[in-house]
């Protein structure tokens, strides 16, 4: 018999998780009972999420924006339009019904290379708040995944949410896999390009072992678009060949594997189409004769 706690705020929930550090919280359960009716895991106890409103809240404080663990793909895309690549990556999660259950404290939870809305808050450079009835601490997308399905939530800890600043920028979510709809990432590219920081982040999802930033890309490309002069005016003209070393630097990041989804020679190949043509995207919604994509 499993044991189901129902706590009705965070507190609660804190206290909950500290008395039964092994009790499996459960938000949407879009991930968690597909592990249980196939018995992956068999917990002695569930922590029912679903009653507890402050992981439910999605909010902005003075240009900070808190998305809480508990929030839907739905809900960001209703409430969260604005923050173009987390909303595109939440579009291409599951179904309609996954997108109303799933939650991005799930996708942390979960911690898989594929899930969606990890590299869109890694570009974000949002942090992941944990919170134990101890501390609360927050640690970066980067840092809080460990590992293929692993994370550094502690046992008597709970996603609380995650947090970055809001700010001007343009970019896009990209993901390839076996058909259009309702698949997991064979690979993905996340690109914001920052008008307030004049940089550019780059995230790649399902080619390595967690999310992956591309530090050595990122800044090339933010060099090359100061040289060009885009920064200033967004018009000027960049170079073919920025675009051409800017995949090249993406594609070395990526530490892809074979497995049912794609080989890893394809995953790189894909890593470069991506970042090449997200960059170009990007540049183009920055001129002022840009329309919508
Ligand atoms: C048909 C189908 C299609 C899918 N398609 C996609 C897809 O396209 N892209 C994608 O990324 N994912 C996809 N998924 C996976 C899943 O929907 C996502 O990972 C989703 O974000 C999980 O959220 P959830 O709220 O349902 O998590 P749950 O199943 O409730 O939990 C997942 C894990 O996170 C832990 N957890 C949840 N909340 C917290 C918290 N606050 N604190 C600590 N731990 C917590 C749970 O204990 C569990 O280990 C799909 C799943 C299905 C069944």
């Amino acid at each position: 018999m499993i044991d189901v706690l129902r706590p009705t705020g965070l507190e609660a929930a804190l206290e909950a998780k500290a008395e039964h550090p092994s009790a499996v919280p459960i938000a949407g359960g879009t991930d968690l009972m597909v592990a249980l009716n196939a018995r992956r895991i068999t917990p002695d106890a569930i922590l029912d999420l679903g009653r507890v409103p402050e992981l439910q809240q999605c909010r902005t404080d003075d240009g900070t924006i808190f998305l809480g663990a508990s929030v839907t793909y739905t809900r960001i895309l209703q409430e969260l339009a604005d923050q173009i690549v987390l909303a595109q990556a939440a579009r291409t999660v599951g179904s309609l019904q996954i997108r109303n259950r799933g939650t991005v404290g799930g996708n942390l939870g979960t911690a898989s290379p594929a899930g969606d809305a990890l590299p869109a808050l890694a570009a974000y450079d949002a942090e992941v708040v944990l919170a134990s009835t101890t501390a609360t601490r927050t640690l970066t997308v980067t840092e809080f995944l460990t590992g293929p399905k692993r994370n550094a939530l502690q046992p008597t800890e709970l996603i609380v949410g995650v947090r970055w600043r809001r700010r001007r920028h343009v970019g896009s979510f990209s993901k390839v896999g076996r058909r259009a709809a309702i698949v997991i990432a064979a690979a993905s590219l996340t690109l914001v390009l920052d008008d307030e920081r004049h940089d550019v982040r780059v995230a790649l999802g399902a080619v390595g072992p967690t999310v992956l930033r591309a530090p050595d890309a990122e800044r090339f490309a933010a060099e090359a678009l100061a040289e060009a002069g885009v920064w200033e005016d967004p018009g000027a003209t960049v170079p073919a060949t920025v675009f051409d070393e800017f995949a090249a630097r993406v594609t070395a990041t990526a530490r892809p594997i074979d497995d049912q989804r794609a080989t890893a020679a394809y995953r790189r190949h894909v890593c470069g189409v991506l970042a090449g043509r997200a960059l170009r995207w990007a540049l183009t919604e920055r001129t002022p004769t840009a329309t919508a994509r």
